[in-house]
């Protein structure tokens, strides 16, 4: 009920938050009316506030270096015909370096302008029909969709018509400039593959079915770390889309909380009313009695398998890998003519490449935009994410794209995947997520870390997000390691997939098969005793780990693992017997330095009752023997 929405407001404006302060004392519509003379009298006149806040509204970016703008502009349903790429590559080539960044909410940026040409070049946009109003801090953002609504196969709602509709009712309206508590993430997925990220949405509308009517199931509540939970709401047609769609944006503004800003976001008026309530509410002021929800079709993740996908036009859509979405002016200009001489256009897409829609396959040795790109059309670059980092965002910690690509280069060259391989890697710079780390099969959050008392760049790996149906994110395998280990552990997990999947299995019905029977630790612990001790054979992950048979198993498991490791010239049958002595290990480490560190660590975990170790200590736990593991070898 709305009373319900109205109590938690109340219980959370006791105070409102600076930027909530700073929206009260002027309307961004003040900032936008100066912008000429901001652009006539240089980067020095602009007032902190409109840099820091009010600009932004217009996705209008102050970034790293004074007078360097970077502009977010909004595509719906990521389409450009060839006349809007062609103009979008030129605005880029003669403000922005030449330099364009297709973005995860199918949108693209233009870096590097200055204040002296930003009315130019929202006036060049405009004659093209495109925007970056609302791009940035408390708007409706870009709403995703599918690509190919409407041209691949398993595509059953068109939905252009109704992102249109949705963002006519907001897009350049003074009544919804940054009014709302935080930034409003809405996507629509009519197909069932989820190529609309769909899961990860504060509003998703999520293809389904009911007595035998497709439309789409209501999920509500997804940010960075948590994915969207559903709701009990059906709607079968655009009008039930925008009519919901109005009246949930509508509640946010209203009862969206405005005290702290860091847990202001839809989830958190959810957690506070409960799902339930919420859906009460919407029925109350939508006055609308909204069918119960149906069965959920989206099925499948978004996949990228040789990039071209078959229309149902007996045409081809030919997705242009772009490395960590890094584009130019120049080479959309390309894709335009492409798109323009096959009669077709460009659909970006949120993993930020882009599709040319309407070619044939004898296009692919015709066009030179395919083959510049074509040298990306592995498994490692089909479907990467990675956020701005460091040299363009402020709140980065490493630099993130060239990172991305590093990472997939040198696994492309040491551990080649089949073309039937799927894995998706996604990047963050810092733990906002705009590299949408959470749901990459694995994922990547950027930290920085000491090594050899220097501070370098590194990640928390995560594994198993999913995006698919049962989509959620991933858990925390590896913290803070510095990028160069990360390197070695991804090849490991790499040479595990590639050894063990069968035939067509992408990396996360593996993790599902096969990795996920083991706990977190215990991957942590073959990973990292694999990277120590590279001159023994690695440790291997095997098929139904029988992680239940407990701890005490788990640890005998990995002493025993490690002892048939060994160097050869040495019988250690009588460790896998759990009769190792002291004296045999002091042999052993004789010849073996290294490990004379951890002798009796291995003795330990091998089950070899050592007197300083009280008996119900022994087997402490696997944390405590990787951290351990992490000391000796340090
Ligand atoms: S994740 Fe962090 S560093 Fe990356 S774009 Fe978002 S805020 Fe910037």
């Amino acid at each position: 009920m709305v009373a319900d929405l109205i109590e938690a407001f109340q219980h959370r404006s006791k105070k409102l938050n600076k930027i909530e302060k700073l929206k009260s004392k002027k309307s961004p519509i003040d900032t936008l009316n100066k912008l000429e003379e901001y652009a006539k009298n240089g980067y020095s006149s602009i007032p902190k506030e409109d840099l820091d806040f009010f600009l932004k509204s217009f996705g209008i970016f102050d970034r790293n270096e004074p007078n360097s703008f970077m502009m977010r502009v909004r595509v719906p349903n990521g389409k450009l015909t060839p006349h809007q790429a062609k103009r979008v590559g030129e605005i880029a080539i003669k403000y922005g370096q030449d330099y364009i960044d297709i973005t995860t909410r199918m949108q693209f940026q233009l870096r590097f302008l200055k204040i002296e040409d930003i009315p130019a070049v929202l006036k060049e946009l405009d004659e093209i029909g495109l925007s970056p109003f609302q791009t940035g801090v408390d708007n409706i953002r870009t709403i995703i969709t599918d690509p190919l609504n409407q041209f691949a196969k398993d595509s059953y709602i068109e939905t252009d018509d109704i992102v249109l509709e949705m963002t006519k009712f907001f897009w350049k309206k003074p009544e919804w400039l940054s009014v709302l508590p935080r930034k409003f993430n809405i996507g629509i997925n009519g197909s069932i593959a989820n190529r609309a990220n769909v899961f990860a949405q504060d509003l998703g509308f999520v293809l389904a079915s009911k007595n035998g009517e497709y439309g789409f199931n209501l999920y509500l509540g997804g940010k960075v770390g948590e994915t969207a939970k559903q709701t009990n709401i059906f709607v079968k047609n655009s009008d039930e889309v925008v009519l919901l769609f109005k009246t949930i944006i509508t509640l946010f503004r209203d009862y969206g909380f405005r005290d702290n800003r860091n847990k202001n976001r839809l989830f958190y008026l959810l957690q506070a009313v409960g799902i339930e309530k919420f859906e009460e509410a919407i029925r109350e002021v939508s006055n609308y009695d909204f069918a119960t929800a149906g069965t959920t079709l989206v099925d499948i993740e978004n996949q990228n398998r040789d990039g071209l996908v078959e229309l149902k036009n007996s045409r081809y859509a030919k997705l242009v890998i772009v490395p960590s979405g890094i584009f130019s002016g120049s080479d959309m200009v390309k894709a335009s003519q492409v798109a323009d001489e096959v009669g077709g256009e460009i659909r970006l897409t949120y993993d930020q490449n882009l599709y040319i829609v309407g070619v044939t396959k004898d296009d692919l040795s015709k066009y030179e935009i395919f083959q510049k790109y074509g040298k990306f059309d592995n498994p490692y670059f089909q479907n990467m994410v990675a956020c701005a980092g460091s040299k363009e965002c402020p709140y980065g910690v490493i630099e993130n794209k060239p990172d991305a690509i590093k990472l997939a280069n040198y696994l492309s060259e040491n551990v080649p995947l089949e073309n039937n391989s799927i894995v998706r890697f996604h990047w963050s710079a810092c733990p906002k997520g705009c590299g949408i780390h959470g749901i990459g099969d694995i994922g990547f959050e950027g930290v920085r870390v000491k090594q050899n008392g220097e501070s370098v760049s590194g990640a928390h790996i995560f594994i198993g997000g999913k995006m698919g149906k049962g989509a959620r994110e991933g858990k925390r395998l590896i913290k803070s390691a510095p990028l160069s280990d990360v390197n070695i552990y991804v090849s490991n997990l790499m040479k595990i997939y590639r050894e063990m999947k069968n035939s067509n299995e992408s990396f996360s019905e593996f993790e599902n098969r096969v990795l996920s029977h083991y706990p977190l630790q215990v991957l942590e612990f073959i990973l990292k005793f694999n990277r120590a001790f590279p001159e023994l054979a690695p440790l291997k992950v095997i098929e139904n780990f029988p992680a239940w048979k407990g701890e005490k198993y788990i640890i005998e498991y990995l002493g025993k693992e490690i002892a048939k490791r060994l160097p050869k010239g040495h019988k250690f049958e009588a460790v896998a017997q759990k009769m190792w002595s002291h004296s045999s290990m002091d042999k052993f480490c004789l010849s073996f330095p290294k490990l004379d560190k951890i002798r009796r660590w291995i003795m330990d975990i091998c089950g070899i009752a050592d007197k300083a170790i009280s008996k119900e200590n022994r087997y402490s736990s696997i944390s405590e023997v990787i951290k351990e593991l992490e000391r000796v070898t340090q």
